[in-house]
């Protein structure tokens, strides 16, 4: 049988924080090629039609992680001052390839900024920065801290997260500075951090769109977080 085409969306080449996120794209790149895929990079800057054909060949989307999306896409007018790396030229790729993904129930895993895209996409909202969180825990942790694990997520019983993982709590890393406030209807919180922040999130009525704010990519030593993976590709291959 072919190997499912995943289609990986990248951050622009003038991102402020490039070199890490070539580095973590790299990881995306192998996660999927270990786990079974064809990974493929889609560009930015598509025209529509290009990019709906491209779309439309694919078997799996994979929203890799990145700068903030732009606050004006959620409903807020001020910019946080830690606001950094926006881009609208993925914002709109990113939002375009979301919406048809869920409306044409093409498997979807999110990381990090893509689990705050996904959020967005479907009409919720973000903390522009996690200070604004109640009770907020440390979640922002330097690139010399890629695999460290930084906290506890407590993942819901009964969720496509917790099947993949196979496990009710779980350590990960921890490399954002936003995170989801207002939650997107239809969309499930399947992962909490101890502060009660949302870690992961899915759509229950959809056969596979699953994202988590973590980066699994970074710890695909572990069986759990490299499960994320190969859960995508099989989601592809049906
Ligand atoms: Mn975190």
């Amino acid at each position: 049988m072919a190997k499912p085409l995943i289609g990986i969306t990248v951050h622009p080449d003038d991102d402020p924080d490039r070199s890490n996120l070539d580095t973590l794209v790299a990881l995306i790149l192998r996660g999927v090629e270990q786990a079974g895929g064809l990974p493929v990079v889609i560009p930015l800057g598509l025209a529509e039609d290009t990019l709906r054909g491209l779309a439309g060949r694919l078997d799996g989307l994979l929203l890799s992680g990145g700068g903030d999306v732009g606050p004006e896409r959620y409903g807020d007018r001020e910019r946080h001052p830690s606001l950094g790396g926006v881009s609208e030229a993925r914002d709109q790729t990113e939002l375009q390839l979301v919406r048809w993904a869920v409306r044409d129930r093409q498997p979807l895993f999110g990381i990090c900024r893509g689990a705050q895209l996904l959020n967005v996409a479907l009409g919720g909202s973000l903390y522009q920065d996690i200070s604004q969180h109640p009770g907020a825990i440390k979640h922002t942790y330097g690139d010399d801290a890629l695999a460290l694990l930084a906290h506890e997520v407590q993942v819901a019983e009964e969720s496509t997260l917790a099947r993949v993982l196979g496990q009710p709590v779980v350590r990960v890393n921890s490399l954002h500075h936003q995170g989801l406030r207002a939650l997107a209807p239809g969309l499930r919180v399947t992962a909490v951090a101890p502060d009660g922040l949302a870690e992961a999130v899915e759509l229950p009525d959809h056969p596979y769109a699953v994202a988590v704010q973590w980066h699994p990519e970074c710890l695909l030593d572990l069986t759990e977080q490299r499960a994320l993976f190969t859960a995508l590709i099989d989601a592809a291959r049906r």
